[in-house]
């Protein structure tokens, strides 16, 4: 059989509710469905699930799935559930009872979809069924784990080539990354064996994340602020330690912001109970260290703020990019301090071996810089990854956004360097602070430090910007840190230049030009530009019914589709489903009790649906409410492109054997609209029998009908007409005396 574009749009929008592929899905699954293997690199919340789903249900046999993080499986396979698509799941998390049952089902062909973890590769009976089962597709995600080169290697993956080899019969493979050196690259195609693979790798820019970086004066009350700020959103808090997570999260808690935590040091079982809180939105923010995130799928995060800097780009850009996902506006925020430096340098010192230490100071200076840069943000991470962006400035991070202030600090850093060398280059970055501030603690009274000249000679300033000013000095190597347990500062021959040769220290400050509370979200028209309202009625309606059915409330829909709702107030099934992510399975599920709230929430608020006109629902862009009286709603609603999918939907269900009433049961639409629909296509030439349902040796009598009334009305020829013949037979033979008549 041969398998098209189209057949995989039209899957697209009954089961997602989607109405196009992002780039890169459609030539990916182009690919796939003529049978060629297939690597996609793309970044994370780029769409790269959809890539194997849908030729999944395209394809004869059934799809084995290997991802490494057993947490999503169960989530991706409620989402796939929810939408109509047969899918399991096989990893240690089931019972033996429920392992045995769900290995009978595939046999007996339930499942389009199997998700394993790679370690079922060496399972007798996974491959006694893989043996027996037409396996037509392998889909290996998060295919880096295949190489040494990876961030996270993971041994069993080297198993799936030989698996492969000994099947029955060779199936299509593809693989999904959003890693893209060359190396992991090589390896994937090399250790995968992928025969003659298309390769794909789509741009990383995610145009939906506004990029910025801050140095507040006080993190803690920025990030306080910025969350009470947003309270009505969900949003992730990465620290570099442990100690800062709890201490974030106790500050946060006594102020009564709904808040879980994560990190390594709580037991498992805290830690799920703390990921599900936030996954089904019973708290609103996630305070965690970078051990949180692999396997969270939760698409409605609108927020990412880096307590400290992380100590690459690749980890920045991997936990900034799980902002965002439904593709509305997010946040992604680093807080950046110098001291941050110091830390991470330490981190490398203790972790890293003699191979990899190079390696990782020098991303570590790449990620330094990505935080002094003044240039466009997005550029410096898009080219740091081997892109060769075309703009030199996206208007959209906060150095686009920011003018560059220039200021002298040569005065201040020869206070701070006679202080060090007063204290004779002995002593780290904490008490040469106190010093400089003035404290009055009893170390520095035994040492005699508060009879020195430069004691409390920067007393003006906070601690935290006299830290600041030194960790600059350290990053611009004015001063040299020696030792790794407890780091002295000491003085390099650029300090002595300043102390005592006139040379100039400057600093340049990024002066933000946004007045507001420097957060693109709140800036955002588009965030505004709904009915929040309704909006919160939505979202209360999607939390219960969370709760009723025991799965996140964006698997019942993302954050984007409710706005879509609380924008363009669709009444009927059919306005329903031009909602992106509403397909015909969320409309039989969810239709009917969304469309009563809308209805009731109308007629409450006398909002009348004439009053409110769309200039277009483009796919993940709310923008722009147009308020206009003269179009019809029906008429603004889609471009008719829309329509013709809607059409064709109803006509491939017809295809398949289905009645028009089956047809109008599972769309949820009007039988009459069915039959319009498939009217339409045999208006337009496509192959369809009626003949079961129309009323044939009507024809004589409803063509003099139409003779002797016109054919402008048809209420006039129905009256005319015995009742037995329908509007459905009237219609259709309509377009029959049309074609005879040659009246098109
Ligand atoms: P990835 O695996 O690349 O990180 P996902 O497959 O999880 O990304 O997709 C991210 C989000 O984008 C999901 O919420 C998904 O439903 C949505 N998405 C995928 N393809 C489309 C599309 N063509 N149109 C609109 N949304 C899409």
């Amino acid at each position: 059989m041969n398998l098209t574009i189209d057949d995989a749009k039209i899957l697209l929008k009954k089961h997602f509710g989607y109405e196009d592929f992002r780039s890169g899905q459609l030539e990916i699954i182009s690919h796939i469905l003529s049978g060629q293997d297939t690597l996609g690199i793309m970044p994370t919340g780029a769409g790269k699930s959809i890539c194997y789903q849908i030729p999944a249900m395209l394809f004869n046999g059934v799809t084995i799935v290997i991802s490494p993080l057993i947490s999503l499986m169960k989530d991706q396979v409620d989402n796939l559930n929810q939408i109509g698509i047969p899918a399991t799941f096989i990893n240690s998390s089931l019972s033996s009872g429920q392992y045995v049952k769900t290995i009978n089902n595939a046999y007996n062909g339930f499942y389009k979809i199997i998700y394993v973890a790679p370690e079922r590769l060496n399972s007798e009976r996974f491959l006694d069924l893989l043996q027996k089962i037409d396996v037509s597709m392998f889909a290996i995600d998060e295919a880096h784990c295949i190489s040494r080169w990876g961030h996270d290697f993971r041994p069993s993956y080297m198993e799936i080539a030989d698996v492969i080899l000994n099947l029955p019969k060779r199936p299509i493979v593809t693989a999904f990354t959003a890693t893209a050196t060359v190396d992991v690259k090589n390896d994937i195609i090399n250790l995968l064996h992928l025969s003659n693979p298309f390769v794909l790798t789509t741009g990383f820019d995610r145009k939906n994340l506004y990029f910025s970086v801050k140095s507040p004066e006080n993190r803690k009350k920025f990030v306080i602020e910025y969350i009470q700020s947003h309270s009505d959103v969900s949003g992730i808090v990465y620290c570099l330690t442990r100690k800062s997570v709890d201490m974030l999260y106790d500050t946060l808690n006594k102020l009564s912001i709904s808040v879980s935590k994560y990190h390594g040091g709580m037991t498992d079982k805290e830690r799920n109970l703390s990921q599900e809180d936030f996954v089904y939105d019973r708290t609103s923010v996630m305070i965690a260290t970078n051990a949180f995130g692999m396997g969270i799928d939760k698409s409605n995060i609108r927020y990412v703020i880096h307590y400290n800097m992380p100590r690459d780009l690749e980890s920045y850009y991997q936990e900034a990019g799980r902002a965002g996902r439904d593709g509305d506006f997010s946040d992604c925020i680093l807080l950046f301090s110098r001291a941050d430096i110091v830390t991470n340098k330490l981190l490398i010192e203790q972790g890293s071996s003699e191979r990899t230490h190079s390696i990782e100071i020098k991303k570590l200076n790449d990620m330094v810089d990505y935080c002094n840069t003044d240039k466009c943000l997005r550029k410096y991470i898009l080219e740091y990854f081997g892109e060769m962006p075309s703009f030199s400035e996206c208007n959209n991070c906060s150095n686009c956004d920011s003018e560059i202030e220039v200021t002298d600090i040569t005065t201040d850093s020869q206070k701070i360097f006679s202080c060090i060398k007063r204290m004779h280059e002995r002593f780290g970055l904490a008490l040469v602070s106190d010093v400089l501030k003035g404290a009055n603690s009893a170390k520095i009274r035994s040492l005699g430090f508060n009879n020195l000249s430069t004691y409390s000679i920067m007393k003006d300033y906070s601690k935290d910007t006299i830290k600041d000013l030194i960790s600059f000095l350290i990053s611009e190597n004015y001063i040299s840190t020696v030792g790794e347990q407890y780091p002295v500062l000491k003085l390099t021959s650029l300090a002595n230049d300043v102390l005592f040769n006139q040379k100039k220290v400057f600093i340049k400050r990024k002066i933000e030009k946004l007045s507001d509370k420097n957060s693109k979200l709140i800036a955002s028209t588009n965030y505004e530009d709904f009915d929040t309202d309704l909006f919160n009625i939505l979202k209360d309606l999607r939390m219960s019914l969370s709760k009723d059915l025991g799965i996140p409330p964006f698997i019942i829909f993302a954050d984007v589709s409710l706005k879509q709702m609380a924008k363009f107030y669709p009444t009927s099934s059919e306005e329903f489903l031009y909602i992106d992510g509403v397909g015909d399975y969320k409309l039989s599920k969810y239709g009917k009790v969304f469309l009563d709230v809308i209805n009731k929430y109308l007629s409450m608020h006398n909002v009348k649906k004439a009053d409110i006109t769309l200039s277009s629902v483009e796919s993940s862009d709310t923008s722009s409410v147009v308020y206009d009286n003269d179009q019809s709603y029906e008429h603004r609603l889609k471009e008719k492109s829309h329509k013709e999918d809607t059409k064709i939907v109803t006509y491939n269900l017809f295809m398949e054997g289905k009645t028009p009433d089956e047809i109008s049961n599972i769309r949820g639409l009007t039988l009459n609209t069915v039959q319009n629909h498939l009217i339409a296509c045999f208006e337009n030439g496509l192959p369809i029998d009626l003949n079961n349902y129309i009323d044939m040796d009507a024809k004589d009598l409803v063509f003099d009908a139409f003779r002797k009334c016109g054919i402008e009305k048809l209420k006039p020829i129905k009256d005319a007409l015995p009742s037995s013949i329908s509007y459905f037979d009237i219609k259709y033979f309509l377009v029959c005396f049309k074609k005879e008549e040659e009246i098109f």
